[in-house]
C-alpha cells in the first residue's frame, strides 16, 4: 500500500455554513465548494497540501446527527489518499483488519472510500481514498 498523502481531516458538524464561519472568519481559510454525498453533505476547506472536510447529515437519523449526538461536534476522522484503494482493502482484508464495509463505495471529489473500523485504531476512524485521474 502506497500512502500519497493526509488527504482530509473529516470534522462532524451540524451545519457546514456556521461551522466554516471559524475557519474562515477566525482564520483566513476558504470554503470551496459543497457537495451532497447520500444522505450527507460535506464542505471542503483546503489547508496547503490538504483539506479540512466539514460532513453533516441532511436528515436528524443521519451518520452524523447520531455521532454528534454520542460525542458531540468534532474531529471524526483522518483520510489518507492511497494510489491503488482495491490493492489497500484486499492487502487490509489478508491482514484480518476489520473494515466498516466490504466494497469500497463513493464519497466526495468522485473518490472512491473505504474506513478502517475504529476498533483496529485505538479509536480513530481511518478513511482510505483514492481519487480519479486527474482531479
Ligand atoms: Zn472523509
Amino acid at each position: 500500500m502506497k500512502i500519497k498523502r493526509l488527504a482530509h481531516i473529516g470534522i462532524a458538524v451540524k451545519d457546514i455554513q456556521e461551522v466554516a464561519k471559524v475557519y474562515t472568519e477566525l482564520l483566513p481559510l476558504q470554503l470551496t465548494d459543497t457537495e451532497p454525498v447520500g444522505e450527507l453533505r460535506t464542505g471542503f476547506i483546503p489547508v496547503g497540501e490538504t483539506n479540512l472536510e466539514l460532513v453533516m447529515s441532511t436528515t436528524p437519523e443521519g451518520t452524523m446527527s447520531k455521532f454528534i449526538a454520542k460525542r458531540g461536534e468534532g474531529v471524526h476522522h483522518l483520510a489518507f489518499e492511497v494510489d491503488d484503494l482495491d490493492a489497500a482493502v484486499a492487502e487490509l482484508k489478508a491482514k484480518g483488519v476489520p473494515l466498516t464495509a466490504e466494497e469500497p463505495w463513493r464519497g466526495a471529489h468522485g473518490a472512491r472510500v473505504m474506513f478502517i473500523h475504529p476498533k483496529a485504531t485505538h479509536g480513530v476512524l481511518i478513511e482510505l481514498c483514492e481519487y480519479p485521474e486527474g482531479h
